[in-house]
């Protein structure tokens, strides 16, 4: 069966297709860096990372592009109250973003793109609603005016018939349940960071700016946009509403969301505090990989309760599934006799492959991975694995790994030595004059999970260990 997906939009599992028949123009909502991101939101990351991966291995080519939110209104109160501006208070949590994603080892996406360099655009776009008439005015502000939209709601699958017309809203943090006309452009507040624009002195609404980088990237139709589902409204109602307002073409054609990580019932939040950071739980002693191989092991779009018990089963099963990695590339196994195990791993890749195809099951695809380990290694146990049967075991892992990527063990902290590092660095040069920046910014990952900063200056790149 062909690779499908749930698509929000539908309300159906679809069979997937891209525009061009191999490339896939994929826009992701990032993090709003006022602060350090919680393993919830890294939930939401990491099944971005397994999509990514998973839309690779199908033999797809990834153009994907992601956000990072770094104007906004909770920004804007903190850095006013630490007297800095938006960029020294935002780069300390976009490089710690860099930094935990790394740990957990998420690809980087294609492009990773700040709101505040792409103001002018955003512009652009707001004058190209309000030649549209999708526009007012009032206090110096300009609101996108929704019911000049007849298709609004149609992703969240919202009656807004009933809705108030005029009601405004012009904070970042919405209600969820109310549709009302959202900000495009905020006047300037006494003593707000702000930009000047024919709209008067002031900043972009948060909605306008995924609008914005999406198609400046990617086109005016994405083949998938994907985010957490609490985002579904209003936030990317509201870009459905502003993209297909300038264009009047679909503006994405698949749009996932994930489910929660919950604790005790309640989604993990900031506001809640009921949240841990990937930090918090490293220095309790978690190691990154085992938070991977948990945040990643429920379907994603099955709620997914945190806790210290979900943490220890996935580090021994983990443990366990090193064990069989270790003792299938080790083990002595009988010569010359038939691959007895051939059909059994055969099925287990098959059925891998078919959970993620459908809808990226994850937990499917590990269930057929455990089944085919406990069964190897009760034929280990009983003499029967033979050496012929090693090298398809070992694909069926390799194929496991791709995805799932928790296999290898993790590079201890400030383990690099200083010609490693100079390596790295050097091969970032490379990639970033070849144009490679899928490479330099993985380069730059890993160096930060390795405990290395780097600095980019006039005179060159220089690095330290943090
Ligand atoms: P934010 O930085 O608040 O914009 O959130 C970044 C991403 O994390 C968004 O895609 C959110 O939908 C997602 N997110 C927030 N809380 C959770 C949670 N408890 N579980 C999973 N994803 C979440
Ligand atoms: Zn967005």
């Amino acid at each position: 069966m062909a690779l499908r997906f749930y698509n929000t939009l539908t309300q159906s599992v679809e069979d997937f297709s891209t525009q061009d028949g191999k490339s896939v123009r994929m826009y992701t909502c990032g993090p709003t860096v006022y602060h350090y991101v919680h393993i919830g939101n890294l939930r939401t990351f990491t099944f971005q990372d397994l999509l990514r991966r998973w839309l690779h291995y199908r033999g797809y080519v990834l153009n994907h592009v992601m956000n990072i939110t770094d104007v906004e209104d909770k920004i804007i109160r903190s850095a006013m109250q630490q007297g800095k501006s938006l960029r020294e208070y935002t780069a300390v949590y976009e490089e710690a973003f860099l930094e935990d994603t790394g740990r957990l080892r998420l690809q980087s996406p294609e492009r990773l793109v700040r709101a505040t360099e792409h103001i002018p655009e955003m512009l652009d776009a707001i004058a190209r609603l309000k030649e549209g008439g999708y526009t007012y005015d009032s206090e110096g502000s300009v609101y996108y005016r929704i019911a000049r939209f007849p298709n609004y709601g149609k992703l969240a699958h919202l009656d807004v018939s009933g809705m108030k017309s005029g009601a405004r809203v012009d904070v970042d943090e919405y209600d969820k349940d109310d549709a009302r006309d959202f900000v495009l452009w905020k006047s300037r507040k006494e003593g707000e960071p702000y930009w000047d624009s024919e709209f008067g002195a002031g900043r972009p609404g948060w909605h306008i700016e995924c609008s914005v980088m999406a198609m400046k990237y990617l086109g005016e139709t994405l083949d998938i946009h994907a985010g957490g589902i609490d985002l579904t409204f209003p936030h990317h109602e509201n870009e459905i509403a502003q993209s297909e307002a300038i264009t009047h073409k679909t503006f994405a054609r698949f749009w996932l969301h994930a489910e929660h990580l919950m604790v005790e019932g309640q989604k993990m939040s900031k506001s809640l505090g009921n949240f841990y950071t990937l930090r918090d739980l490293v220095e309790q002693g978690w190691q990154p990989d085992v938070i991977r191989y948990l945040l990643a092991s429920a379907h994603y779009r099955t709620k997914l309760n945190f806790t210290f018990d979900g943490l220890r089963s996935h580090a021994s099963a983990l443990e366990r599934l090193r064990n069989f990695k270790l003792r299938l590339d080790t083990g002595k196994f009988p010569e010359g006799g038939e691959a007895t195990m051939a059909a059994r791993t055969a099925a287990a890749l098959a059925g891998f492959e078919a959970a993620l195809d459908d809808d990226l099951n994850t937990a499917g695809a590990l269930a057929a991975v455990y089944e085919f380990v406990r069964d190897a290694n009760s034929a280990m146990d009983a003499g029967s694995f033979t050496a012929s049967d090693r090298a398809p075991a070992q694909n069926l892992l390799a194929a496991f790994d791709s995805i799932f990527d928790i296999l290898r063990p993790v590079e201890r902290e400030g383990g690099l030595s200083d010609t490693a590092i100079d390596e790295l660095v050097n091969e970032r040069i490379a990639a970033k004059k070849a144009r490679n920046f899928s490479r330099s910014d993985e380069i730059r990952h890993l160096l930060l999970a390795g405990g290395v900063i780097l600095e980019d200056t006039r005179e060159g790149t220089r690095w330290k260990r943090k």
